[in-house]
């Protein structure tokens, strides 16, 4: 276990920041914060770094508990959104500037930190900027450089916060590849906050889902997607279509005329009679055709889009005037206008918000 984190607690005043927070992050995998603004990844970065202490609670690195010590003493690289490179360094020497203010017994030699700092500008892609001026390149090389300059001093834990967030969409998408690659090389364990599940989803081996201050869940994008714990994480977690209906007798939802029976493989089995409970139903887990018979839902095609691997339906229903996002199949052949009706294969129940 690299990362441990032990019943954390963090009040900003009155308010409480972070409830009860217990995490662990196994030796060199990458693991991403997700959540909404303001549920408490960065201060929970920001404890496990020692930039900020916490209440209660203890944090463990390499099982030694370092709850007490210094954010020096952690021997942890950080890499934040607006973490600015020295703008009078080269990228040399910005990327060097960790090696060069190491005490003088830990120093490596001009030579040493020379091959170290060439082998961090081939790790990063870049080995021809040496000597250009953080102005001369673009957003997506400078955090490129801030990475190697967090790598240089060989830290053990990499934390990275939003790193990519004030880039666009697509050098964001290629960074995101290129950190999984160079993780996938350098192995360090790494915990990277990100309020993008799409960022989270692909490059995480582990994805911890947070909201005001709790967990609400910890697992890889598979996990979250199919097995959601909680309606907040079915919610945050891909699209989804959400009906409010609720509990009738022996186990069954429903949501007008339709009945749906909820057996083991759903958390609410056993619910008593009454509750308003809500199903939520993604667009790959709708039947549609134009076949009425135990239909959950009938509505019209306003839109197909083909995304290549599947066709995107969007249906309205006219009853409520509300529309359903539907997967089909490629090699259907439904027509904007047509009727049609949805069987949910699936469902996942939870209690109504
Ligand atoms: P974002 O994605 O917007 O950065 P976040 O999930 O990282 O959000 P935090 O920055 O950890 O959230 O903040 C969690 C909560 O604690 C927020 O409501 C924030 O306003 C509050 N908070 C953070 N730092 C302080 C502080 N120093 N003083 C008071 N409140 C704070």
């Amino acid at each position: 276990m690299s990362i441990e984190v032990k019943q954390i607690n963090k009040f900003f005043g009155d308010f409480h920041a972070l409830k009860n927070i217990d995490l662990q992050v196994k030796t060199g995998s990458l693991v991403s914060l997700l959540g909404p603004s303001g549920c408490g990844k960065t201060t929970l970065l920001r404890i496990i770094a020692g930039l900020e202490t916490a209440d209660s609670g203890q944090i463990f690195l390499h099982e030694q508990d370092v709850t007490h010590q210094k954010v020096q003493d952690r021997h942890i690289g950080f890499m934040f959104q607006n973490y600015a490179l020295f703008r009078h360094m080269s990228v040399f020497e910005n990327i060097a500037f960790g090696l060069n203010v190491l005490p003088r017994k830990l120093r490596p030699s001009k030579d040493e930190i020379r091959e170290k700092v060439h082998h961090l500008l081939k790790l990063i892609q870049l080995p021809h900027v040496a000597h250009a001026l953080p102005h001369q390149l673009s957003g997506g090389q400078r955090q490129r450089v801030a990475l190697a300059r967090s790598l240089a001093v060989e830290p053990k834990i990499l934390l990275l916060d939003e790193p990519f967030g004030a880039l666009d969409a697509k050098v964001r998408k290629e960074l995101r590849q290129w950190l999984r690659d160079i993780h996938q090389e350098l192995h360090i364990t790494s915990l990277l906050v990100t309020h993008d599940q799409e960022e989270a989803l692909e490059i995480s081996d582990q994805i911890v889902v947070m909201n005001h201050g709790n967990i609400e869940q910890i697992g890889d994008a598979s996990t979250l997607q199919h097995s959601p714990k909680t309606a907040f994480v079915t919610e945050f977690i891909g699209e989804v279509n959400a009906f409010e209906g609720e509990i009738i007798a022996d186990n069954t939802w429903c949501y007008k005329q339709y009945r749906y029976k909820l057996d083991k493989a759903h958390l609410l089995s056993d619910t008593p009679v009454g509750t308003a409970v809500t199903a939520y139903i993604r667009p790959y887990q709708w039947t549609i055709s134009q076949d009425k018979q135990e239909a959950m839902l009938q509505g019209v095609i306003k839109h197909i889009h083909d995304v290549g691997a599947f066709l995107r339906l969007t249906i309205l229903e006219p009853s409520t005037y509300r529309f359903i996002e539907v997967q089909a199949d490629v090699s259907s052949t439904f027509k904007v206008d047509d009727l049609v009706y949805l069987t949910p294969k699936f469902i996942q129940f939870f209690p109504k918000k």
